[in-house]
């Protein structure tokens, strides 16, 4: 098992992140130590539940939990999904003694988290994410949130847990395209942080496919370290955390859209083979490093070509209209080279002409 010990400077509050195979049992253990007394919640998702009760049972069933299950799919991250929780928790006579433990994937993580953080003006939670880019991505950060008709994450809080329990026994059951979905993130996280581990991704792939879980474990836990180091130093989220953003202004406006009926990490890697291209157009990427990043991508199953039929002046004007874009121009994260992205001034996006962007989408979709 591999621990991390995140710090959240803002806060001045620490806790700890643990990585590795067969963990749950250490809940008990870390409830114990840190949460005595307190009533405990387990807030989880359907699929979750019902492939993993039995692990989950022999692991924390001592404490004789309060179980909240959630159905699976974005549409429980609602404000009536939180009313639910709440409701249970009260009618259980649940108060500021509760503990609440999320087991699933971002989207039990971000409406317990939401739920925990005003329940009784905020009660400690634990989190057990269940998939992949849960455990590399959306447990990281302390961001909750719901959607609203209105948009995505619209309303939530920022949050921090005590701890993480990331268990790659969890991953065992994951479909193919859930897993390719945190892969895309874990790809995207190399281009922008991190060259040996962008290197470590194309030497190991097909131990990574086959879900190899010591290679996964060590993949994991660094792209927790590199997340961390984001938040971290962008706490106020003033910069820095624009570079998460890499493959994401092309990837959003693709999921716009296909009004989100295609996975994110799907539309992620699509945005990655643009923005790459736009790197090399309009920055300074190499030829090289180019094809390399492309060849990655290729690597872990995704397409190489947009496959899509969509008019490039109808996807530019989807990114224009994106939240992250600055008086209606879209910014892209530009490479400089693997594991580096451009930077000027404490600022990570920018502008690109509207030519080079064509370009850039017109090359992948004759690719
Ligand atoms: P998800 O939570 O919908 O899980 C994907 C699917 O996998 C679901 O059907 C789920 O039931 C199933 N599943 C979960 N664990 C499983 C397991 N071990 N075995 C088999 N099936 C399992 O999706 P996700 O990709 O984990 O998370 C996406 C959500 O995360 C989005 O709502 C997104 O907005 C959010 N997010 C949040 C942050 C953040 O910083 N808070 C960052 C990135 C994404
Ligand atoms: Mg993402």
């Amino acid at each position: 098992m591999e621990t991390i010990t995140a710090k959240i400077k803002s806060k001045d509050k620490e806790y700890r992140i643990f990585v590795g195979s067969s963990i749950l049992s250490r809940i008990n253990e870390f409830i114990k130590q840190n949460h005595t007394g307190k009533k405990v919640a387990v807030v989880i998702g359907e699929t979750t539940s019902k492939l993993h009760k039995g692990r989950i049972m022999s692991a924390i069933g001592n404490l004789n939990p309060l179980f909240i299950t959630v159905p699976s799919g974005e549409s429980s991250k609602s404000r009536e999904m939180k009313e639910k929780i709440e409701d249970k928790l009260l009618d259980n006579k649940f108060g500021r003694d509760s503990l609440i433990v999320a087991i699933g994937g971002g989207v039990i993580g971000d409406l317990a988290g939401f739920a925990a953080s005003t329940f009784n003006r905020g009660v400690p939670i634990i989190h057990v994410p269940t998939t992949l880019l849960a455990m590399v991505d959306s447990s990281i950060g302390g961001k909750t949130g719901i959607n609203t008709r209105h948009g995505k994450n619209l309303i939530g809080t920022t949050y921090q847990p005590t701890a993480v329990f990331a268990d790659m026994d969890f991953l065992e059951t994951l479909p193919d395209e859930e897993f390719k979905n945190g892969l895309a993130e874990v790809i995207k996280m190399s281009i922008i942080k991190d060259k040996s581990l962008f290197e470590s991704l194309e030497k190991n792939h097909q131990k990574i496919l086959a879900r190899d879980k010591k290679i996964l474990q060590s993949i994991i836990k660094r792209n927790i370290e590199l997340k961390l180091e984001v938040v971290q130093e962008d706490a106020e989220e003033k910069g820095l955390r624009q570079i998460l953003n890499f493959g994401h202004t092309f990837g959003h406006a693709l999921e716009a859209y296909c009004k989100y009926k295609i996975r994110h990490g799907y539309a992620v890697s699509q945005g990655m083979l643009v923005e790459t291209r736009i790197s090399a157009a309009a920055g300074n990427l190499s030829e090289n490093e180019e094809k390399r990043i492309m060849n990655m991508i290729k690597l872990f199953g995704f397409p190489l070509a947009i496959n899509l039929d969509i008019g490039t002046p109808t996807i530019i004007e989807l990114m224009n209209s994106d939240k992250k874009s600055l008086s209606n121009k879209p910014r892209f994260v530009l490479i400089d080279r693997i594991g580096r992205v451009k930077s000027r001034d404490g600022i990570f996006s920018f502008e690109v002409e509207k030519d080079a962007i064509k370009k850039a989408i017109e090359k992948c979709k004759n690719d």
